[in-house]
């Protein structure tokens, strides 16, 4: 955000970052959109961060993981969180920051990242790595969304943030346009490390906007842990359901 920016948010009311209506408060939604919203929160997978059905899960302890992470015998990740589920009412607040330049939502949605990610700061990562974007794509859209929530997410969480280790270096189609094994060959060949020495041993938390079928997060993932990361971690505003 430039200075003039800065300046106007000061002197504007604080708005409502959804349906733009003047907030007494500063905590980002107008208490009708706070409804609307479906926050993600206990009980939950303790690993991938999957809302459990509580009904179905009466002898809940927190630390308890989903079939399928049981099932699973290699992890890309420690732990995965959202902030809430993507759905009709959540969509707009992140096309709003991704294409229509609302720029002065990052703020408040990276503290619902924060919110979030509350056990994942318990295990004191090293370092928050945002998902790049080629920067062909940069130049059109002139900011990197995921970037933009990391730097107000890493002084909040009060760990560092890491911007130029993981890079995209092919201009990929957009992955909304494809479906799944689209999506994922799609990615094969995508990311990449740049500076190995930064990533090895320490314990990264991915930030991106949405996990859809979680193959962006996934090949970030892998080039992490072929850098040599000790783990890996990630983050996003919001999830689809399953
Ligand atoms: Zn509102
Ligand atoms: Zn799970």
């Amino acid at each position: 955000m430039g200075l003039l920016q800065n300046f106007i948010s000061l002197i504007l009311p604080p708005r409502c970052i959804k349906c733009g209506k003047v907030l007494d408060g500063h905590n980002g939604l107008c208490a009708e959109c706070f409804g609307k919203i479906d926050f993600i929160s206990a009980p939950m997978c303790y690993c991938c961060g999957r809302p459990f059905d509580s009904a179905a899960h009466i002898k809940y302890n927190a630390k308890q993981c989903c079939a399928n992470c049981l099932k699973k015998k290699r992890h890309l990740f420690v732990m995965q969180r959202s902030a809430f589920i993507y759905n009709d009412e959540s969509k707009n607040m992140i096309l709003d920051l991704k294409f229509r330049d609302k720029t002065f939502a990052a703020p408040v949605l990276a503290n619902m990242l924060f919110a979030a990610g509350r056990d994942i700061w318990e295990q004191k990562p090293d370092l928050i790595v945002p998902v790049p974007i080629h920067y062909l794509r940069m130049l059109k859209r002139r900011y990197n969304q995921s970037a933009l929530l990391v730097k107000y997410l890493s002084p909040r969480a009060g760990v560092m943030a890491d911007y130029t280790s993981l890079i995209r270096h092919e201009n990929t189609i957009p992955q909304v346009q494809l479906s799944g094994e689209a999506r994922r060959k799609n990615l094969t060949t995508a990311f990449m490390v740049k500076y190995p020495q930064n990533i090895k041993g320490k314990k990264i938390v991915l930030i991106d906007d949405v996990a859809t079928t979680g193959s962006t997060l996934n090949e970030c993932a892998k080039v992490l842990h072929r850098a040599g990361a000790k783990a890996v971690y990630s983050i996003t505003l919001a999830r689809t359901e399953k």
